[in-house]
């Protein structure tokens, strides 16, 4: 048997794009930029937290940095979503011991031992007999016993102490509050008016919750792209409709993991990139991939597999959370997670991982044509070995069909709209690049001054000739650099 190779190169351009979220450890202009050069393509601003001026700041902050670093950097506004969170405590906890019984209220009061207030002014008519609570990210459990008018009547089966504010989940329970919160509402005008580029919705369990916030939105729905944070088992049965209706998902692992049970997530992950890829829609894998880091400047080795593994299923985007946010190591953080997909990546490129074709849903046995014609082009990329697969694409979508079929070559998307260039960045392999009235004959000049390719070498040119937005009929062409 040969020897096992571990010499594999990392690429020199990462494939898998990093969504970074922005806090106290990160609101500053020196910060953004060190997160920007350390290999940031997406900024989230999490409404769940911060001011509508703290996030302004930060926009603007990031705005300033993707010009200086020509870097075509997007921001997504994150929406808190229904939530659920129990109130505040005197003295700002409790302590739950095991097998003592409880109430938890809807009334608007102050907590303490065995009182539990509720901010969800529906919890006691949601909940039956025999159901779960979950607090604090499932660390502390209750069995609901009985509940009438306002108050439900509780055992604690995990005890531990409740804090303020913290998260109250409850699996299996049909909750009634609406996906998108009168705070959703405020916080998504004020996002759409300064101009983000991408909005996630929190809690999303059928598609009409995604159409909601669309028809919120009116007319400034069409400049940013919607992603659905897939966190409850609802929207597990209706993933093929929110996929219909969404720009992308994420799978947002933290809510997951308590809305199901933990060991069901890795699975649930694989399932939903491969989803969200055969529909060509970008996927973000998000939270707790390098947890440690939020406190140690190095990572678990369980966390750096976790990065790997999310990288090998070809995900479009890895997410960091509070590493970013109010951690010690937010540059460390993203600098590792680029060092660990780069190298996965070169070892999927020499191994001809890429170039691969994902699934695709076939209609009545055939795919229409930019699909078809995308899959083939990324099949030419690893069949050619092309340097560069250079894509000018007016409304996104001839980019975001030929990076869903995985090519082996990075995916130049030229666009003469800054706008559309920083959407592009979010998606797999695709290296937004602005050149107004881009034409066919600028396609090699491009990937020659991108340092993609040299003389001589294979570069893939895709592009519409019909000229109507929406990639109808795109053309593949092999030019020679
Ligand atoms: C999650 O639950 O994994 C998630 C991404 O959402 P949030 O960080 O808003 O809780």
């Amino acid at each position: 048997m040969r020897s096992l190779d571990i010499s594999h190169v990392a690429l020199r351009r990462r494939r898998t794009k990093i969504v970074a979220t922005l806090g106290p450890a990160s609101s500053s202009d020196a910060m953004i930029e060190a997160l920007v050069q350390a290999g940031v393509n997406v900024f989230r601003l999490n409404f769940s937290h911060g001011t509508h001026e703290a996030h302004a700041a930060n926009l603007e902050r990031v705005r300033r940095a993707s010009a200086r670093f020509h870097a075509h950097i997007a921001v997504l506004a994150d929406l808190s979503g229904p939530k659920i969170r129990v109130g505040t405590f005197e003295g700002g906890g409790v302590d739950l011991c095991v097998g003592e019984r409880l109430t938890v209220t809807c009334a608007d009061v102050l907590g303490g031992p065995g009182l539990i207030p509720s901010q969800y002014a529906e919890l006691a008519r949601d909940v039956r007999a025999g159901d779960r609570i979950l607090l604090d990210d499932g660390k502390l459990e209750l069995r609901v016993e009985s509940s009438a008018g306002e108050e439900v009547r509780c055992t604690v089966v995990q005890g531990g102490r409740l804090t303020d504010k913290k998260g109250m989940n409850l699996p299996g329970v049909a909750v009634s509050a609406p996906s998108l919160t009168a705070k959703d509402r405020a916080d998504a005008t004020f996002a759409a008016a300064r101009g983000v580029d991408y909005m996630a919705l929190s809690f999303v369990r059928r598609a009409a919750d995604v159409v909601e916030l669309r028809e919120h939105l009116g007319p400034a729905a069409d400049r940013l792209g919607i992603i659905a944070k897939i966190e409850k088992p609802e929207a597990l049965d209706e993933i093929g409709p929110i996929l219909d209706v969404v720009d992308g998902i994420m799978v947002a692992r933290g809510d997951l993991g308590v809305e199901m049970p933990p060991e069901v997530v890795p699975i649930v992950q694989q399932e939903l990139v491969r989803r969200a890829i055969a529909m060509h829609k970008p996927v973000i894998v998000a939270t707790q991939m390098l947890e440690s880091m939020v406190e140690n400047a190095r990572p678990t080795r369980a966390e750096v597999s976790d990065v790997a593994w999310a990288a090998l299923s070809h995900t479009d985007a890895v997410m960091l959370s509070a590493e970013t946010a109010s951690g010690r190591f937010p540059a460390e953080s993203v600098a590792t997670m680029d060092r660990v997909l780069r190298l996965v990546e070169g070892y999927q490129w020499q191994r001809g991982q890429h170039g691969h074709v994902a699934d695709a849903p076939h209609l009545h046995g055939v795919l229409p044509p930019s699909v078809a014609l995308s899959r083939a082009t990324s099949l030419l990329s690893g069949d050619l070995g092309v340097r560069a697969v250079v894509v000018l694409t007016r409304s996104g979508t001839t980019a975001r069909l030929v990076s869903a079929a995985r090519p082996a070559a990075p995916v130049v998307a030229l666009s003469g709209d800054e706008a559309m260039c920083r959407r592009l960045n979010l998606l797999w392999g695709v290296v937004p690049e602005r050149l107004p009235d881009a034409k066919p004959d600028d396609a090699v000049a491009v990937a020659r001054r991108m340092g993609l390719a040299n003389p001589g070498e294979p570069v893939l040119l895709v592009w519409d000739a019909s000229g109507e937005p929406g990639a109808s009929r795109p053309t593949v062409s092999i030019l020679t650099a």
